[in-house]
C-alpha cells in the first residue's frame, strides 16, 4: 500500500516513522517547503506545492491512500486534499491534533481572524506577545502598540511597525515562557488554537501571570472528510484499509 502523507507537523513525522515500520506500506511525506531548515520525517520525502487540486489529483494516481496530517490552520492544502482525493477515488483521512480548551483561571478571547485579534488588542493590553507564525504578522501591520513576536523564520516585509522579533522554534517550556513574559512585561498573548503540547506552555505561563489570551479559532474542515485526532488512530485507519 502506497500512502501519501501531507506533513509539516510533529504528528506527521511520528506517523511517517510508524508507517515506515509497517510491513507492506510505502510512505511518501509531502512538505510545502516553507521552512528554511525543516525537521525531516524518516522515509521518502517530496518538497513543494503540487500546483493545485488538478495536479494533486494526478499525483494521487501513484498512491492508494492519503493522510492529511498538516497543521490545523493549513486550510488551503486540506481543502485541496479533500477535493483531489474525491476526484482520484483515493481514501483520505485528516489527522488533526485536538484544539486547546480554557481551564479555571484562563481569560481567553476567541476570534475568527487575526484582523479581529489585532482590533481587540488595545482593549486588552499594551504589550502583546504574538505567537501566530510569521505568515500571520501582516494582519498586525496597523498595530500602534509595541509588540513581541516569535516565529521560526523571518517574516515578510509587512509586519507590525513596533515589533521585537524572536526567531525560535518549539518545543517550549513553562519556565522559559514564564521568564519571557516577565522579561518583556507582556500583558496579553495572541495565539492560534494550534493544540498539542509543544507550544502549550505559553498558555500555562499566561494563566499564572493572569493575562488575557486572544485565541484564533480553527478554520472549518471540508465537509464529509473523516477526521482522526491521534497518530495511533491514523495508523489504525491505514491498517484497516
Ligand atoms: P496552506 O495555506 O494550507 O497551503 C498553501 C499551499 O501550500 C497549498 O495549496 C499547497 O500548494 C502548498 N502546501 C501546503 N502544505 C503542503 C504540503 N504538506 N505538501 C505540499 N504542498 C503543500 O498551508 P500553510 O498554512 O502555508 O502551511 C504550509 C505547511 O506548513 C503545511 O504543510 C503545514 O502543515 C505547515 N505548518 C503550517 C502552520 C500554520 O499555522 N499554517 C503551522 C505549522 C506548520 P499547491 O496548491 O501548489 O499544491
Amino acid at each position: 500500500m502506497r500512502v501519501l502523507l501531507l506533513g509539516g507537523t510533529a504528528e506527521a513525522r511520528e506517523l511517517a516513522a510508524a508507517l515506515v515500520a509497517e510491513p507492506g506500506v510505502a510512505v511518501t511525506s509531502s512538505l510545502a517547503g516553507r521552512v528554511r531548515d525543516p525537521r525531516l520525517p524518516v522515509g521518502d520525502v517530496r518538497v513543494g506545492g503540487f500546483g493545485g487540486v488538478a495536479a494533486m489529483t494526478d499525483a494521487l494516481a501513484d498512491f492508494d491512500a492519503l493522510v492529511d496530517a498538516t497543521h490545523p490552520f493549513a486550510a488551503e492544502i486540506t481543502g485541496n486534499a479533500a477535493l483531489a482525493a474525491r476526484a482520484a477515488g483515493v481514501p483520505i483521512t485528516v489527522l488533526h491534533r485536538p484544539g486547546w480548551t480554557a481551564g479555571p483561571g484562563d481569560d481567553w478571547h476567541p476570534v475568527d481572524t487575526l484582523s479581529a485579534a489585532a482590533a481587540l488588542l488595545p482593549d486588552l493590553g499594551s504589550r502583546p506577545f504574538l505567537t501566530i507564525g510569521r505568515q500571520g504578522l501582516s494582519a498586525f501591520s496597523g498595530l500602534r502598540l509595541w509588540c513581541l513576536a516569535r516565529a521560526v523564520d523571518p517574516p515578510g516585509p509587512v509586519v507590525p511597525p513596533r515589533m521585537h522579533l524572536l526567531l525560535d522554534r518549539g518545543p517550549f517550556t513553562v519556565d522559559g515562557e514564564r521568564a519571557l513574559l516577565a522579561e518583556h512585561a507582556i500583558d496579553v498573548l495572541v495565539t492560534k488554537d494550534s493544540g498539542g503540547v509543544a507550544t502549550a506552555p505559553k498558555l500555562t505561563a499566561a494563566r499564572e501571570r493572569g493575562i488575557p489570551v486572544v485565541v484564533q479559532q480553527r478554520p472549518p474542515l471540508p465537509a464529509g472528510v473523516a477526521v482522526v485526532s491521534t497518530v495511533a488512530a491514523a495508523l489504525a485507519w491505514v491498517r484497516q484499509l
